[in-house]
């Protein structure tokens, strides 16, 4: 079963809420991701992304559907079992700085999941340097405190601690959209390389369809907790069939004017009803 999926969610859907205030979040929602593969999941605010997200955490709870890590139900797994398989799943934030605890140094955040995975300290200290190496951080800032970083650099300590335990997914929940651009793209080239060094898999969630090309094999469009539309990167990222998936294409910045011509042209021809 080595081509297994990784990842399998199968019709999942989610509820918030009951009686009168019920609302599906997530809606007979099926995806799957590949061992090494980036999957974007793309969808505008509230469109269910980070919803999906946390079931796929054991954060949430569906009320129908199954998602399938390594070939087991991860819902239906006893506590002690989920704690197990929690060292393979671990999360990037937007915002590091809000899951960075501030009282405590880098060097500690980094070897607090070793410590509970039953490493000893002097053993976890040197597996903490060698990981501030690998997201291009001195080692030397080892006791500094989370405040005396910049965003990206946060955002580096908070891909260290994700991986520190080499996780097999990562569930990156928009975690460039809050940095300037030129940050962006060093983030995105460091989340490559890991990958590329690690073979770990993502689901890289974001609205930006400029962000997603750069890094994902293959794309999702989620639009009002249901997925219209899933194909290879390269063409959802440059000329996708559902109209929604085009919406999004259109709403993503480009510094290339031509290319944001044609995407305006194609956009118009959508909503006019010629493509
Ligand atoms: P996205 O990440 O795509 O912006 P979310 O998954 O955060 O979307 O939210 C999807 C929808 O579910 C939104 O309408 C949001 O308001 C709603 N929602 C999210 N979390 C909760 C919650 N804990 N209780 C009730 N509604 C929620
Ligand atoms: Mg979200």
């Amino acid at each position: 079963m080595a081509d297994a999926p990784l990842l399998e969610v199968n019709d999942l859907s989610l509820d918030y809420g009951r009686g009168k205030s019920l609302f599906r979040a997530l809606d007979h929602v099926s995806l799957e991701i590949h061992r090494g593969e980036c999957l974007g999941l793309v969808g505008e605010s509230g469109s269910g992304k980070s919803t999906l997200g946390k079931a796929i955490l054991g954060l949430a709870q569906s009320v129908g559907g199954e998602i399938v890590f390594d070939g087991r139900e991860i819902q239906r797994l006893p506590p002690p079992m989920r704690r197990r398989l929690a060292k393979d799943l671990q999360v990037i934030f937007q915002d590091p700085y809000g899951s960075l605890s501030p009282a405590m140094t880098i060097g500690r955040i980094l070897a607090e999941p070793l410590r509970v995975g039953g490493m000893r300290y002097e053993q976890a200290k040197t597996a903490v340097g060698e990981m501030l190496e690998r997201v291009s951080l001195p080692r030397e800032w080892i006791d500094r405190y989370p405040s005396e970083f910049s965003g990206g650099q946060r955002q580096r300590i908070a891909i260290a601690r994700a991986l520190i335990r080499q996780p097999r997914l990562i569930v990156c929940d928009e975690p460039v959209s809050a940095l300037d651009v030129t940050t962006q793209s060093t983030i995105i080239d460091l989340l490559i390389e890991l990958q590329r060094e690690t073979g770990v898999a993502y689901l890289f969630i974001s609205h930006d369809l400029a962000v997603v090309r750069r890094i994902c094999h293959r794309v999702a469009v989620l639009f009002k907790g249901q997925i219209v539309e899933q194909g290879g990167g390269e063409k959802m990222t440059t000329n996708p069939d559902h109209p929604y998936s085009k919406r999004l294409l259109m709403a993503s910045p480009v510094a290339d004017p031509t290319e944001q011509a044609r995407r305006r042209e194609a956009w118009l021809q959508v909503r006019t009803g010629q493509a």
